[in-house]
């Protein structure tokens, strides 16, 4: 009997098995992995998920690669924790995007994950102007108060994962405050710097008025501001779900808005994109954008690495507040941001910074978690509310829209007396001595 022949599988050609043959199986990871402590299973720790991408690719047998297999793969939180715990240097978020998307090109999807996903990954999150009409329409949605109608008719159900995320709706801004894009901010006073900036795309939905206050702070530190038109979504979300291509895509484009210009450095003040934007020159190393993606990436920098590097002008309005620092996954595995935020805070006149235990732990927002994993997501987060009701803050600071939302859900789900908030948003607040009375809601 002939042995059946199979198709070799596609997209393996690409995988890093330099990086992937790091690993030298020791276990140190597995205590710092939240997926691995809630689970207790070593296919839902980073050995184990190694260990399954190896296999699978491997063999080029797709048998495998089955919906098993990528239940083990997107169960993971990609928050890298096992990155830092690592004493080989196993780059385990590179080869888990890696893997999400050789899965993608292999498996079977159903019709509606394949539209649902290519109307967010492609037509969605990298064209501005219908991004700004869907989020026109949900703060309509939001004004109009027809959620109960929404949710009795039954069209949510439809949307699938999709109709999940109505649930998790953050208050969306008026269209009429949200930050737009101008070529170039000047500096306030003598100009020191001159920097890029980029606002993100659900950050610039959302969080509107922590970009205002990023512009604010920076000018305030002596920087013009170039903010190019032509730059888009950074990828991140497109990466981490395996959407490898696309994100390649705006990742050139992002590079060509900012080739020209002559930058000290390139600021963002979201960690997740901050991530991603810092390794296109990984992304890209095998393309004929290696070079620019190189100068790209080294230009990139976290706002709080900023502002800890230069002489930040010292800011006078006190905040007498409690505040305790949650690290974004991003920020602390991704970046190696640590130190940088919380000097940021205590900048802060009369600002009283309070460590949080396990501030390095993940949230369990994660990107989509919360809505492609919504229970193991709220054991997560459960966790961290323990501790951040422990600490009795006033105010939880963390640098990520995702974390930012969470942490609110978390702090309104248990009732507490807090606020999340950007570290951002209170430095500006500090510079221009808001009493706490008057800040927006
Ligand atoms: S990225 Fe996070 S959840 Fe995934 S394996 Fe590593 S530590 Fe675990
Ligand atoms: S990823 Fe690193 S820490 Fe984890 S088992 Fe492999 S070598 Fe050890």
């Amino acid at each position: 009997m002939s042995t059946p022949q199979t198709q070799p599988l596609i997209g393996t050609d690409s995988f890093s098995w330099k990086k992937w043959d790091a690993c030298t199986h020791c276990g140190l990871c597995l205590p710092t992995c939240p997926t691995y402590r809630e689970l207790g299973l070593e296919t839902d720790s980073p050995r184990g998920r190694l260990y399954l991408m190896g296999s699978a690719f491997k063999s080029q047998d797709p048998t495998p690669l089955n919906e098993e297999w990528a239940e083990y793969i997107y169960r993971c939180l990609d928050c890298r924790a096992c990155e830092t715990a690592c004493p080989s240097g196993v780059h385990f978020g590179e080869l888990l995007e890696q893997a999400r998307a050789i899965y993608e090109q292999n498996a079977s999807r159903s019709t509606s994950y394949r539209f649902w996903s290519n109307l967010v990954f492609k037509h969605i999150l990298p064209n501005k102007e219908r991004l700004d009409l869907i989020f026109e329409l949900m703060w309509l949605y939001q004004k109009l108060g027809i959620r109960w109608l929404v949710q009795k008719s039954g069209i949510l159900k439809l949307m699938g994962q999709m109709g999940q995320m109505e649930s998790l709706l953050p208050k969306i801004p008026s269209p009429n405050l949200k930050y737009t894009m101008q070529d170039i901010t000047p500096a306030v006073g003598e100009k020191r710097y001159r920097v890029g900036f980029i606002p993100g795309c659900i950050m610039n939905q959302v969080f509107t008025d922590t970009n205002i206050a990023t512009i604010r702070v920076l000018t305030q530190n002596g920087c013009e501001v170039v903010t190019p038109r032509k730059q888009t979504c950074c990828g991140a979300l497109h990466l981490h779900n395996g959407v490898r291509d696309v994100a390649s895509t705006l990742a050139k484009q992002n590079i060509d808005a900012f080739e020209d210009e002559d930058l000290d450095a390139i600021i963002i003040n979201s960690a997740g994109c901050g991530a991603t934007l810092k390794e296109y020159e990984a992304l890209l190393e095998d393309t004929d954008y290696a070079e620019k993606a190189e100068r790209f990436s080294h230009k990139m920098r976290d706002i709080s690495e900023f502002l800890a590097d230069i002489e930040m002008i010292p800011p006078n309005g006190k905040i007498p507040l409690r505040v305790t620092y949650d690290e974004p996954c991003h920020l602390l595995h991704g970046q190696s941001v640590k130190l940088q935020p919380r000097k940021v805070l205590q900048a802060i006149p009369e600002l009283e910074l309070i460590e949080l235990t396990e501030s390095e732990w993940c949230c369990g927002s994660a990107g989509i978690y919360n809505i492609t994993q919504p229970e193991l997501s709220q054991e997560i987060l459960e966790r961290k509310m323990e501790h951040i009701s422990d600490t009795d803050a006033d105010i939880v600071a963390t640098g990520n829209p995702g974390c930012l939302l969470q942490i609110q859900l978390g702090i309104q789900k248990h009732g507490l007396d807090m606020k999340a908030m950007h570290p951002i948003t209170l430095l500006d607040y500090s510079y221009r001595s808001i009493p706490q009375d008057e800040w927006e809601e």
